[in-house]
């Protein structure tokens, strides 16, 4: 038998202008610049990652900017709000910091019974901060204005807009993720993993969100699992229930499937090894451009036209 999908790994959306991206990600809501590297498919494109301080997974939020994207709106078969964990007690201190940093908050009520705060980012996604216990221990990326108790340790989950809702459910509690209830339009699965980060999906039954991808939108979400064997088991399974995973794809930090799952959200199965101190140390992450192997012949024109940070 399989083991359980433990929780999320990363979640990557497409981002407008990479320095803008990277000043609102780091600067304003302070998490830590993990990963300076390319889209491996598209490798004059960046791929920007940040996170925790130690980058587990849990934490990676990543964009693709790309040149001259048209601003995205939000469509059904998308994940739609990226939500982040922070420790109880910290959302007053965000509530008047985002005020003084110019973020617009759009919603202060949490669906089942969260204490949160909805507001977009630079790119127009809606993020959430969420209110979550067990975290405080992780340890988060230092920030001048941000006090260490309440920084953001990583995800606490991410919403599903969905024009139906049941498949998409089925999927999950075959993973293992367990019901939790039902609030309005949504209902909420979650599950354990040991760092309790990235814990929560929200299906959300929105038909009729007629957007266009774009900047902004999320390209897929990641769920984590341990190790290659773990993904290979997935793979089969998953092929066994009709879905139609790609062959794993090595993403230098963790390698990689996807599918598009019943509500058409493309969904990564990613390996937690070997993370993100492969070539660089802890202490240094985010700091030199990293190329996989086969660009490294490349690098001195990838690095002439990709845009600085
Ligand atoms: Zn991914």
């Amino acid at each position: 038998m399989t083991d359980k999908i433990i929780g999320l790994h990363h979640i990557t959306a497409v981002s407008g202008p990479a320095k803008e991206n990277f000043d609102f990600y780091t600067k304003v809501l302070g998490l830590r610049f993990t990963k300076k590297t390319i889209n491996f498919d598209d490798p004059f494109t960046h791929h920007l990652y940040y996170g925790n301080y130690e980058a587990t997974p849990g934490s990676a939020i990543t964009f693709f900017p790309w040149q001259g994207v048209t601003q995205g709106s939000p469509s059904t078969g998308e994940a739609t709000v990226v939500a982040y964990a922070v420790p109880t007690g910290s959302l007053s201190f965000w509530k008047e910091y985002l005020n003084k940093a110019g973020v617009e908050i759009i919603s202060e009520t949490g669906r089942f019974g969260d204490k949160s705060l909805l507001f977009k980012d630079v790119e127009g996604m809606k993020n959430e901060l969420v209110e979550a216990g067990n975290i405080e221990a992780i340890r988060p990326q230092l920030h001048d204005s941000i006090p260490e108790n309440h920084a953001i340790r990583g995800f606490y989950g991410t919403t599903l807009s969905l024009a139906d809702t049941s498949r998409t459910a089925e999927l999950l509690q075959e993973f293992g993720w367990e019901k939790q209830g039902e609030d309005g339009d949504s209902i909420r699965y979650s599950s354990k993993p040991e760092n309790n980060l990235g814990t929560v999906i929200d299906l959300k039954k929105e038909p009729g969100l007629n957007g266009h991808f774009g900047r902004g939108s999320v390209h897929h979400i990641a769920f984590r699992v341990p190790d290659d064997n773990a993904q290979q088991e997935w793979r089969q399974k998953l092929i066994q229930m009709g879905f139609m995973p790609t062959p794993v794809q090595d993403r230098q930090y963790f390698r990689s499937i996807y599918f598009r799952e019943p509500g058409g959200v493309l969904f990564e199965i990613a390996t937690d090894t070997p993370g993100f101190t492969k070539d660089e140390p802890l202490g240094s992450l985010g700091t030199d451009l990293k190329l996989p192997p086969w660009y490294e012949q490349h690098r001195d024109e990838i690095e002439k036209r990709l845009p600085v940070l």
